[in-house]
């Protein structure tokens, strides 16, 4: 009954994880007081995966991509905009939003991560990171004069970029840290099938090169981007996709553990009245046997619903159920949809089910101990799909928290039957 409940939940953060668990309550029919904490941004929340793709193309716009207004009904919704939670007062549970204290008796903690920009490649003009909207939308006011970019980081948000700004005609450069773009998310097969598709389309790529100064002669000039063996090239637009970092300043000192986000146990929960969600979460995942976290939009949502069902089963005395799941990513690139499911960290075994070319569609398989722990492949998501429902790996011993692939040499087999794992392997 509406008015009678006391409880006051507060949610922290405005992207999707924060979205999801304010929707949530409301779906259970939640009738106590919500405080929604969404941050510095001052715009309504919206999807983030478009930025660097149909957002960027200028196929989608910033009213295209925000997510559903909040119910209105229901729970009492007290929505702050334009203010960070600043402290986490894990005792009183009580958390500082402004200059007011505000008490909760519950507390989900959904405030994801910020695009990692070392110092000193901050305040130059057409310098931008990619994790917000207005990121992407001042990356898109410099599109008309058509610059020549460069795009430091060949991760999943870099390489999108390239492939987006590329398909709309710039002259691209990416620079790849690593020997291959996409080769932590996705490992090498797909990495270097990747970077082919690059070049085919007319991107110049700089590999295994470190970017040392970003810097302007003059307003208005280009950008002079120097490498550490000492080559320069110029552009009049860079993009850094370097990663990102939770934000979990503002928990600095609750007493919670910090170590790799907010850790929390299998339920998602850190604190008997604190739970988190989304990119910041770390948790440890029943089905692969360690703590990790995922930075996928997918795990965000399913996780924002997990949570509110884990304070749900709290609070009706019942068992906590854990958050068992088998992560999910996708990435679009010149047409192509990459996917990913599983987690390939500590694999001892990379099967390529079909190496893609004259028209086969890429798909690799990776293993532990003998057991499947993810598979990749590019426009064969009905293949991936069927790996999914076999990832089961209860038994591991608790391994090390998320991470890239490692740069080691698993196992490397051949699979002449596409996607049909374990069948007439040659090595
Ligand atoms: C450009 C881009 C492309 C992507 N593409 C894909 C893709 O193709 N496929 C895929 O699976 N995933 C993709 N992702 C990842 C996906 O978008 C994220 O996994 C998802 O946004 C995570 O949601 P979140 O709510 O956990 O965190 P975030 O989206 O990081 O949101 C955190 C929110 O908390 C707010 N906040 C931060 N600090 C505080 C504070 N102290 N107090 C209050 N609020 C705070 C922030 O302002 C923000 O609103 C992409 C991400 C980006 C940036």
């Amino acid at each position: 009954m509406v008015g009678t409940d006391t409880r006051t939940i507060v949610v922290a953060g405005g992207s999707l994880a924060g979205h999801t668990v304010v929707t949530e309550l409301d779906r259970r029919g939640f009738t106590g007081e919500v405080v929604w904490v969404r941050g510095d941004e001052s715009v309504s929340p919206y999807s983030k995966p478009a930025l660097s793709k149909e957002f960027m193309q200028g196929k989608l716009t910033a009213g295209d991509i925000s997510l559903p207004a909040p119910p209105a009904d229901g729970s009492r919704l007290r929505v702050i905009d334009g203010t960070l939670c600043a402290r986490l007062d894990a005792d009183a549970d009580r958390v500082l939003v402004g200059d007011e204290w505000i008490s909760f008796d519950a507390l989900f903690i959904c405030t994801g991560m910020r695009a990692r920009v070392p110092a000193h490649f901050t305040g130059l003009p057409g310098v931008h990171s990619l994790r917000t909207l207005a990121d992407a939308a001042a990356i898109r006011a410099q599109l008309d004069s058509r610059p020549r970019a460069v795009v430091v980081g060949a991760g999943l948000i870099g390489s999108e970029t390239a492939a987006s700004l590329r398909s709309l005609g710039l002259p691209v450069e990416l620079v790849v840290q690593g020997r291959l773009p996409m080769e932590a998310v996705v490992g090498e097969e797909l990495g270097r099938f990747c970077l082919e598709r690059h070049h085919s389309h007319g991107v110049t790529t700089r590999l295994s090169a470190t970017v040392t100064e970003l810097s302007a002669g003059r307003a208005g000039g280009p950008i002079t981007v120097a490498f550490d063996d000492g080559a320069t090239t110029e552009a009049g637009l860079v993009v850094l996709g370097l990663g990102a970092t939770t934000a979990c300043g503002w928990l600095e000192g609750s007493g919670l553990d910090l170590s790799d986000g907010v850790l929390c146990d299998a339920s998602l929960r850190a604190r008997p009245s604190v739970f988190a969600a989304g990119d910041i979460a770390n948790w440890p995942n029943p089905v692969f046997g360690g703590r990790m976290r995922v930075e996928h939009w997918s795990n965000a949502s399913a996780q924002a619903r997990h949570a509110v069902e884990s304070w749900s089963a709290d609070q009706e005395g019942r068992r906590r159920p854990a958050f068992a799941d088998v992560p999910y990513f996708w990435s679009d690139q010149y047409g192509l949809k990459y996917q990913m499911v599983g987690h390939a960290r500590g694999h001892d075994e990379v099967r390529v089910e079909s190496a893609g070319g004259d028209g086969a569609r890429p798909l690799v398989t990776y293993y532990r101990d003998g057991r499947l722990v993810a598979a990749a492949g590019v426009n064969a998501t009905r293949a991936v799909m069927r790996m999914k429902s076999r990832i089961h790996c209860p038994d591991r011993e608790p391994g090390p928290g998320d991470g890239p692939l490692p740069s080691g040499r698993p196992t490397r087999t051949a699979v002449t039957s596409p996607h049909v794992p374990g069948r007439e392997k040659t090595t």
